[in-house]
């Protein structure tokens, strides 16, 4: 039998002794703390039987230190994050284990290349970063130090294929993949709360409708707003990434004590219940919409299934694909759904409509592509403006974000939540900024996936099976962003950056996912 030494028995230790153990390896657990070493004990024991593999528990030998054997064909540290304590682990690793012996840290936010040029062998030191709780989390991954031998390498793969986990391969930079790219959920998502686009319940609303597990304020409670805010702080300071900087008001509730539902208060007060989530799904409409003649003006994926989804329920429902032939729109249409290209700001285009149409037509706005504050000063009737956002594919969206701007009408916004409840879909209204609330974060979460990929940190298969399986993510941020198309994420981050500042622009590469899409050759052009 295969034998591993894991250091450290707290929360990580303990659960990778378990995967390893489960896996088939002999497993000795260093903790020098009695009460630890206890703790994990039990904690095994618990997962063997919730797996009903009571047999696994025998395989993990705890001990006070390093045993004296040197037979081990790995060793993993997971110690706290200090450097002198880690490369003290791995000097006595390197001594006392056999030299075939491949060592790994779990580091999530040291950098390999640290520790490992404190030693030796160098080229014999890898990350194998896994996921809290390792029995749970499939991901792990496999960070390539400077020195790091392609033998190491291999061989780290075939360990985690054993446990029994997926592997990815990243450079060793500051959050590897996922911490990295995961940023922006946090970041964006308290920058568009600070900037009042909603309350925090309709922000995680949407983003559960966007198909995440957990809204960005209610996933950091959950995580504890100080781990959360040393991951930003850690990766911030080593890359010196403005678009990666803290938030003052994070930093404020920390110190204040509000570190979310360990302490019951972060983002949302757990003595109050926490946050309730209410019922999130919408069924759509049963019978038929007699009243409403709607017309989808517009071409593309957006503007398809949109006419799709809505002559499923309403009875009228045309389609203008081209905007000259805007006189084709019949003068008794009750509400046009401008899906335009994605891209271009519908100015022009909504006022020709607004000019041609009756002032009882509803003009709903793509509010990604298009400045609402500028084209309502421009209108004779603003009031009949709805902007909405759909980010990729309407069916894969179960909330969709609508504008509650000054000059549009109660009755207007009335109908938007009529009309997008009867497809089956929550309408949250949200105030006018760039990319609202889905736009800014999960455009600046994709953004962050082409700066690693560009940055080399690792492939762009590599980042979505990554954001899968390390946070969960309902699709990776590449395939993402090709579903929603390069352009129309550059329009909508561009837009950020002039209201924001120049560190939220779009990357220079992101129109290569349109290259890539047109070309359906998956990875290769963003790659290279
Ligand atoms: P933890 O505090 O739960 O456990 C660390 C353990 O190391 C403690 O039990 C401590 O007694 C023990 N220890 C300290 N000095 C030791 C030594 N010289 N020899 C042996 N054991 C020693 O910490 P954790 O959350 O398990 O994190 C461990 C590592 O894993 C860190 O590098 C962390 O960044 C990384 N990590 C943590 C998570 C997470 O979510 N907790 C996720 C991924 C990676």
């Amino acid at each position: 039998m295969d034998r591993i030494i894991i250091v450290g028995a707290g929360t990580m230790g303990a659960g990778i002794a378990f995967v390893a153990a489960r896996a088939g390896f002999a497993v000795d657990l260093v903790d020098p703390d009695a009460a630890t070493r206890q703790r994990a004990v039990e904690r095994i024991a618990k997962e063997a039987e919730r797996a009903k593999r009571t047999d696994v528990a025998a395989a993990v030998t705890l001990h006070e230190r390093l045993p004296a054997s040197g037979d081990a064909v790995l060793a993993i540290e997971a110690v706290p994050e200090r450097l002198d304590a880690k490369v003290e682990i791995f000097r006595a690793l390197e001594n006392a284990l056999d030299p075939h012996a491949l060592l790994a840290t779990n580091t999530s936010s040291l950098s390999v290349d640290a520790i490992a040029s404190e030693l030796a062998h160098p080229e014999r030191v890898v990350g194998l970063h896994f996921f809290n709780p390792p029995a749970a989390m499939k991901l792990v991954e496999i960070v390539r130090g400077a020195r790091s031998s392609e033998e190491a390498l291999d061989r780290a793969r075939g360990f985690v294929e054993r446990f029994e986990r997926t592997a990815v391969l990243t450079a060793d930079t500051p959050g590897f993949i996922v911490n990295r790219v995961a940023r922006p959920f946090y970041l964006q998502a308290m920058r568009a709360y600070a900037s009042g686009v909603a309350p925090i319940e309709d922000l995680d609303r949407l983003a559960r409708g966007a198909g995440f597990r957990m809204g960005p304020f209610e996933l950091m409670d959950f995580i504890g707003l100080d781990v959360n805010l040393a991951t930003s702080q850690s990766i911030y300071q080593r890359t010196g990434a403005h678009r990666l900087e803290p938030i003052a008001a994070q930093r404020e509730m920390v110190a204040a004590g509000a570190l979310g539902r360990k302490t019951g208060r972060g983002f949302y007060d757990y003595a109050a219940g926490g946050p309730s989530r209410g019922e999130d799904s919408v069924a759509p409409a049963t019978e038929p919409n007699e009243d409403e003649r709607i017309v989808v003006l517009g071409f593309g994926s957006t503007a398809l299934e949109f006419h799709e989804l809505l002559a499923q329920h309403y009875a009228a429902v045309g389609a203008v694909e081209n905007e000259e032939f805007l006189d084709e729109i019949p003068m008794d249409t009750t509400i046009v759904v401008d899906t335009g290209d994605g891209v271009s700001d519908r100015e022009e285009i909504v006022r020709e409509l607004d000019t041609l149409l009756p002032p009882e037509t509803v003009i709903f706005v793509d509010a990604y592509a298009t400045d609402l504050g500028a084209l309502s000063e421009r209108l004779k009737h603003p009031e009949r403006v709805v902007g909405y956002g759909v980010l990729g594919a309407l069916a894969a969206q179960s909330a969709v974000e609508i504008v509650d701007a000054p000059a549009t009408s109660d009755d207007a916004l009335e109908l938007a939540q009529e009309l997008f409840a009867s497809i089956g879909k929550a309408a949250v209204l949200v105030e006018d900024a760039p990319g609202l609330f889905l736009g800014r974060t999960i455009g600046s979460v994709i953004n962050e996936a082409v700066h690693a990929v560009q940055d080399g940190v690792a492939s762009a298969d590599d980042v979505d099976v990554a954001m899968r399986l390390g946070t969960n993510y309902p699709i990776g941020p590449i395939a993402w962003g090709r579903e929603i198309g390069g352009n129309r994420l550059s329009r909508i981050l561009h837009r950020l950056a002039q209201a924001e500042g120049a560190a939220f622009a779009p990357h220079r590469a992101l129109w290569v996912l349109d290259a890539d899409q047109e070309a359906s050759e998956s990875e290769a052009a963003l790659d290279a």
